[in-house]
């Protein structure tokens, strides 16, 4: 049977019994999900709590926690992804995959091609679309969606094994990665000039091939943060 997840975001969960309210719940609620059925809750923090559905109150969903994972379905250490900025929906699709795929931080990268302006009012909407995929994948927590950063500042920022997604780069080494984990950085739609790949470069990103075809940027990016994490040895 398929585990119901509800978020609390914020609520300091315990074993025992404790009441999702009505807006939480819903989504239970429309599901019918029934007493006795299985029911996880996340507090969006590290803390997954896993029981059954006692009763139903109302609206109110009161459910029996039995105990409590933490990190549950998160990378060893950080797995970041820069991304070029899609002004397209492209760029809501990259932030969900991405939370599925367990990056712990979405950095939208303001590259010379980068089409558009005002992508900071985008944000907001991204971190929630974050939120919501933890619930449909089961991790623990959603990535962190940052401000947007020019590229000189998010490479300046990168730490731990650095990759850069590049059509034709030869393949690296398998990384081992230390506490400071992943940084991957994938392109806009037009692709970085060749400055910005030479910069990129000399600040110690290792180019990341994908395959012999272009690839759209959202593609690339689930493409590359699976290949960097299974050179790494997560995905075991
Ligand atoms: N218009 C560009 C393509 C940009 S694709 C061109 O013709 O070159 C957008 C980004 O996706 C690129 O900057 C790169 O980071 C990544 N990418 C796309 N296909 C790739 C591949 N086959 N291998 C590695 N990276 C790729």
């Amino acid at each position: 049977m398929s585990v119901t997840r509800l978020v609390m975001q914020g609520e300091a969960l315990a074993p025992g019994e404790i009441r999702v309210p009505a807006e939480a719940a819903h989504h239970a609620k429309v599901t019918r999900v029934a007493p006795g059925d299985p029911v996880e809750v996340l507090d969006l923090a590290g803390a997954v709590a896993i029981g059954t559905l006692a009763r139903w109150d109302g609206k109110v969903c009161v459910v029996e926690i039995a105990r409590l994972e933490r990190e549950r379905g998160e990378p060893p250490a950080p797995l970041v992804l820069g991304l070029a900025v899609l002004h397209t929906q492209a760029f809501d699709w990259a932030v969900e995959k991405a939370t599925e795929l367990g990056a712990t931080a979405v950095v939208p990268v303001l590259a010379a091609r980068v089409q558009g302006g005002r992508h900071g009012a985008r944000v907001e909407r991204w971190q929630r679309l974050a939120d919501a995929a933890v619930a449909q994948c089961g991790r623990s927590r959603p990535p962190r969606v940052a401000e947007p950063a020019s590229l000189t500042e998010f490479v300046a920022a990168a730490r731990g094994v650095r990759l850069v997604a590049d059509l034709g780069a030869p393949m690296p080494e398998p990384p081992a990665p230390g506490a400071e984990g992943v940084t991957v950085l994938v392109g806009p739609e037009g692709g970085f000039t060749g400055d910005e790949l030479t910069a990129v470069r000399a600040a110690g990103f290792a180019g990341l091939p994908l395959g012999s075809r272009i690839l759209r940027a959202d593609t690339a990016a689930v493409a590359a943060l699976t290949l960097a994490q299974s050179l790494a040895g997560w995905l075991r």
